[in-house]
């Protein structure tokens, strides 16, 4: 054999060789699903099967909690609202309403998926956002309450007691999906990966490509640039959720209006928190789901009685952002945090913070 071929042969199977053994390289697609740009990462023989089963997954569930899809759940919800007609659900949704119905009541109201009325009001994050009349809030206000949001176990049905009442998912769809990729991910057996719904929640699986903690950045949240950090949080096997006054908002007169509302005010909450990041261990049961509905809980109760409410629940904790640029934690993750921007200084409580 003339010494040209040999030296190709055997380039070819130095590159055969590689092939076969190295390292399998993530796979990786986006799409914007449940309003949300969302990004899901996977390692594995089958990461793109379960990549394409969770894309499908998520259309699925955005399906079902989307107020503009005319035979979604939400609607049929709103639509049979105080006739007194039990509304037959998906077991999803209504598995979304039996655990917001728990922290309804776990926070006293701070939490309640039946705000909608003063959402949809208030318009913010759309092109109609404006400052609602007293008038307005409190017709709005009377149609709130998440007592008169009935669900029927036996059924798995729900019904809301007044006309004009409706359920708004915002606050806990996009943590439940995250749940769900994740049992996806699970059935395909990858254990590297990133479940990414639009930084508010995901799911960080193993290590990433260098075999080290995902690192999440948690996004500063008085700078414009999305790319500017408040911190680092490495995750792994964890759940997390962030919430924050920078996402959806509207100024007038100096004062920002923004997409969390408290609903026993009827206004934006104006707790002192300016963005909440939770964090679930994968021991906690729906913990995507779960950081989600905290985030905006907490967010509602503001720092201190938030930061509270998370040291009573087990495998969570959290991390507050309030409008003096102290930083509030529960758990270890001041420990955790890493690249801590300047601006913010951690809360202390006689020297030993939370
Ligand atoms: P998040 O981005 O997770 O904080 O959820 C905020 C979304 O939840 C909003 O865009 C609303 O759709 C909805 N929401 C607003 N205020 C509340 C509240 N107090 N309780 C439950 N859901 C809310
Ligand atoms: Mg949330």
């Amino acid at each position: 054999m003339p010494v040209k071929k040999i030296v190709v042969c055997m380039l070819l199977l130095v590159l055969c060789l590689c092939a076969g053994c190295g390292e399998q390289s993530d796979v990786k697609k986006s799409d914007i699903v449940l309003d949300t740009a969302v990004t899901l990462t996977a390692r594995g023989e089958d990461a793109q099967a379960a990549i394409d089963e969770s894309m499908a997954r998520l259309r699925n569930i955005d399906n079902m909690v989307n107020p503009n899809v005319p035979a979604s759940d939400v609607n049929k919800l709103a639509q049979n609202a105080g006739t007194g007609k039990w509304v037959a659900l998906q077991p999803e949704t209504f598995k979304m309403l039996v655990v917001a119905q728990d922290y309804a009541r776990k926070t006293n109201g701070a939490f309640d998926v039946t705000t909608k009325p003063l959402v949809d009001l208030w318009g913010i994050g759309t092109d109609h956002a404006k400052v609602p009349t007293p008038a307005e809030l409190s017709e709005a206000q009377k149609k709130v309450g998440w007592q008169k949001l009935e669900l029927d176990e036996g059924t798995q049905s729900a019904r809301l007691l007044q006309k004009g009442m409706g359920v708004d998912l915002g606050g806990v769809a996009k943590g439940f999906a995250v749940d769900e990729v994740r049992k996806i991910y699970a059935r395909y057996g990858i254990k590297d990966g990133l479940i990414n719904l639009g930084a508010s929640s995901m799911y960080a699986l193993g290590v990433n490509q260098e075999g080290t903690a995902w690192r999440i950045g948690l996004r500063h949240p008085r700078k414009e640039d999305a790319q500017e950090k408040m911190a680092i949080l490495p995750l792994t096997n964890e759940a997390l959720s962030t919430s924050g006054d920078y996402e959806r908002f509207f100024e007038a007169g100096g004062i920002r209006y923004h997409h969390i509302i408290d609903p026993r005010t009827g206004w934006p909450a104006k707790s002192g928190a300016m963005s909440v990041t939770i964090v679930a261990a994968d021991t906690v049961e729906d913990g995507g789901m779960l950081t989600d509905i905290l985030t905006t809980a907490v967010f509602v109760l503001g720092p201190e009685q938030g930061a509270r409410f998370l040291r009573g629940q087990d495998g969570i904790e959290g991390a507050v952002t309030d409008g003096r640029y102290q930083l509030w934690t529960t758990g270890d993750l001041a420990k955790e945090l890493v690249d801590v921007s300047p601006d913010f200084h951690f809360w202390q409580e006689s020297g030993e913070g939370l």
